[in-house]
């Protein structure tokens, strides 16, 4: 007989909610290795004995063959005195719930559950709710910790007997899996239309064939409702369009499967991995056809495509199939404008009565309401322009931790970030905070993700901006008040992503942020050293007649920049581009750009796009906010074609001047060049400028390092341009992926900051 040895193993992790415990069992039974499993305050503790070969090919599978949604962060090891246990055993994780507990984050449905649901013997055949230890609801319907089912809104639901026993088994997928449902004891849908109800398969056939029919209507997913209506068919978009009062603001699409993805969209590698990972996010697709998909993405190359992710949507697309239909489906967030996410009927009713002609419903209840995740792929990384579903609550690990703290983030695509440790806590995408509905939305939220988390901050960061609604409601908290610049906490976001200490070289790109010295910045670049941070440059301001309302009505910066440029010759040399501005409303913007009137100063890169899309003739006025810049990108067809030139203007703080690319521009315009030309030398001037003074910054400091920020840096082109000349000039180069570039990462980088006691030196 082999000597006999036992070991203590601690996993930490993602290693709770997704299916570790059987996993270790299986793996013990196996390996023959006696001894136990549990979960635990800081993950899953094992303690195994048996041969030593044998123990160690067990530890060695703990993290080799883990469940597809777990995420092994360490497994450490001891040595025990061997007990002479006799099997292996599944024990009850102890006591209160541990502070550390991870709720896992939604789960897109797995290959086997799939199999089941598309297998017409199989007890759960189409039924849309199926669910096992490696798929399914997670957060959208926890209530409380510990994670368990009486903590979730499926406690109303008693198992029958069948699932009891596979809930039972630990040999079965389903060992412990909270949601486990079937129809016999399951939720249920239920579909209303013109006064008809449905339920069951009866529900979801009839509202495939609405579908296909061309109505719209709302369905009930995950994190909340959805409108869902054929692509390819204009009355249903238009209606959808009117309602959300979206004229051209691209909308998603489901569509069956990779197969038809790839159809409709060229798909990386890297993309048909993220549209068929367990967080399932809507991915940005270059489309195969430009101009195609009209309806769902106007004048933008890429589609935004995603995956049946749960057991209801793959249940429909198979009674669609059947009925012969396996196009795109346009699936966006079932809201009212800018408001929430609805996530149940009576908030359907309410609010979206007027566009959807039918609601396919359920009786399970969402607890946490959570829009889709969109997801694109950039210099060779997935990133996130929204973080949401799939993700939430996953922690970002910072380097250190320090006393809990709340970072409110910024007033458009608010999310929020609650410090617990050394773990930081996004809270899922929340919206634009001037709405009413979301400041409702973000209490509620920061209520429950406090509770869930069990942290009480005693730090409030907040955006430095004095009048964002924010700033209002971090006021109204306790806690020690920490304001911070917009833009250092953009670049911040990207230092807490990767552990990086100063100092480094920021550079951030964006619509607005309120500035040090009250101006409008937009386009900056910091340098971060022994804890402070000071502004070493930026694009020079230029003046922006009517504030915000420069964001739709693009023409008001053409018009200050074009003016600044070409001085008071602009009419003579540059005036035919206005003319298609209403003649009163140009004369009143140009006299209150000469007295300064209502025309604060701003360094907006997002207005500078703004104002070259429309002196590229692009477009006149925006629908959304960045249709310009998303315009303008999609004009890019890879060639060369030459570059405008931004001056740099050395001094206290080094300045790039759009003058000489906002000349050149329009003399092209003039001169009939098309916007692709335009649109490729402008991206590429501001390539070359923005490396060069990133270059500069760095031989004035001595500092190598630089991390980009913003939702400019969204722009895949200009970030990867970027990237590749500053990498070429030995910089070495930092960018978000984990969290958005966006207003969505900044709360990451407002705790960083407050976590470290930033300072301001400028
Ligand atoms: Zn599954
Ligand atoms: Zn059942
Ligand atoms: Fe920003």
């Amino acid at each position: 007989m082999p000597p006999i040895f036992r070991k203590k193993i601690l996993v930490k992790g993602v290693v709770q909610g997704v299916g570790f415990r059987p996993h270790v069992y299986r793996l013990a039974s196996l390996h023959s290795v006696s001894g136990w499993v549990k979960n635990d305050a800081s993950g899953v503790t094992v303690e195994a004995e048996g041969p030593a070969v044998k123990l160690n090919d067990f530890i060695r599978d703990i993290s080799r063959l883990k469940p597809p949604a777990s995420r092994v962060d360490s497994v450490s090891v001891s040595v025990l005195v061997p007990a002479g246990e006799k099997g292996f055993f599944i024990t009850k994780s102890g006591g209160a719930a541990p502070a550390a507990a991870i709720i896992p984050a939604d789960l897109a449905l797995c290959a086997d559950c799939r199999r089941e649901l598309l297998t017409p013997s199989d007890r759960r055949y189409l039924y849309p709710f199926t669910n096992c230890t490696n798929c399914g609801p997670r957060f959208t319907i926890v209530k409380s910790v510990p994670y368990d089912r009486p903590a979730t809104t499926m406690s109303g639901f008693k198992m029958c007997p069948d699932c009891l026993r596979e809930y039972m088994d630990p040999l079965d997928r389903r060992f412990h899996a909270q949601p486990d449902a079937c129809p016999v004891c399951g939720p249920a849908v239920r579909l209303g239309a013109g006064g008809c109800e449905y339920t069951g398969r009866a529900a979801l056939e009839r509202t495939a064939a609405l579908l296909i029919a061309g109505r719209v209507g709302a369905l009930q997913s995950l994190g909340g409702f959805h409108l869902a209506c054929r692509a390819d068919v204009p009355g249903a978009l238009k209606k959808l369009r009117g309602a959300k009062s979206r004229p051209h603001k691209p909308f998603a699409v489901m569509v069956p499967s990779l197969a038809e993805a790839r159809r409709a969209c060229f798909v990386s590698k890297l993309e048909a991995a993220a549209l068929s990972s367990s967080e399932a996010p809507v991915v940005m697709l270059l489309k195969r056809v430009p101009g195609s998909f009209a309806g769902a993405a106007p004048g933008l190359a890429k589609l935004g495509v995603m995956l049946p992710y749960t057991p209801l949507h793959a249940a429909l697309f198979a009674l669609l199939a059947e009925q012969g239909f396996s196009g795109p489906l346009v699936m966006t967030s079932g809201n009212f404008r800018d408001e929430p996410i609805c996530k149940d009927s009576p908030e359907v009713k309410a609010r979206l009565s007027g566009v959807a002609s039918f609601t396919l419903s359920h009786d399970r209840p969402i607890h946490n309401r959570v829009d889709d995740s969109v997801a694109f792929e950039a210099a060779g990384e997935l990133r996130l322009a929204r973080r949401a579903r799939g993700y939430v609550p996953g922690a970002v690990k910072l380097a250190s931790g320090g006393r809990p703290l709340l970072a409110c983030g910024a007033d458009l695509k608010n999310a929020f970030c609650l410090t617990r440790g050394s773990e930081a806590f996004l809270s899922q995408h929340i919206g634009d905070l001037s709405e009413p509905k979301n400041q409702e939305f973000y209490s509620e939220t920061l209520a429950k993700m406090r509770a869930l988390l069990k942290v009480a901050p005693v730090i409030v960061a907040h955006d430095l901006h004095p009048d964002y609604a924010s700033t209002a409601l971090a006021r109204a908290l306790p806690g020690r008040k920490v304001p911070v610049q917009h833009h250092a906490a953009h670049i911040l976001s990207v230092a807490a992503e990767h552990g990086l200490s100063d100092p480094f070289i920021g550079a951030a790109f964006d619509g607005t942020g309120y500035g040090a010295d009250g101006k409008i910045w937009g386009s900056e670049f910091l340098v971060f050293e022994r804890n402070c941070w000071r502004r070493a440059g930026h694009l020079k301001y230029f003046g922006l007649p009517g504030g915000d309302i420069g964001a739709l009505e693009i023409w008001r910066p053409a018009l200050a920049l074009v003016k600044a440029a070409f001085g008071s010759d602009w009419r003579r040399r540059a005036g035919t581009l206005f003319k298609v501005v209403p003649q009163a409303g140009l004369l009143t913007v140009e006299r209150m750009i000469e007295a300064g009137v209502n025309c604060p100063e701003t360094s907006s890169m997002g207005r500078l796009f703004d104002a070259f899309s429309f002196i590229a003739g692009v477009r006149t006025e925006a629908t959304y906010e960045a249709q310009g810049p998303m315009e303008m990108e999609s004009l890019l067809d890879g060639k060369g074609y030459g570059a405008y030139e931004f001056r740099l203007i050395p001094g206290p703080f080094l300045q790039l001047d759009p003058g000489p690319a906002v000349r050149a521009a329009a003399a092209d315009r003039l001169a009939g060049l098309t916007p692709v030309v335009i649109s490729s030398r402008f991206h590429s001037g501001l390539a070359r400028a923005a490396s060069s003074a990133l270059l500069y910054i760095s031989s004035a400091t001595g500092i190598k390092t630089v991390c980009l920020s913003g939702g400019v840096f969204q722009n895949r082109a200009l970030l990867e341009s970027v990237t590749r000349r500053a990498s070429k000039g030995g910089l070495k180069v930092l960018t978000n992926v984990r969290v958005p570039a966006n207003d969505g990462g900044i709360a990451l980088g407002q705790a960083w900051y407050a976590l470290k006691g930033y300072k301001e030196n400028n």
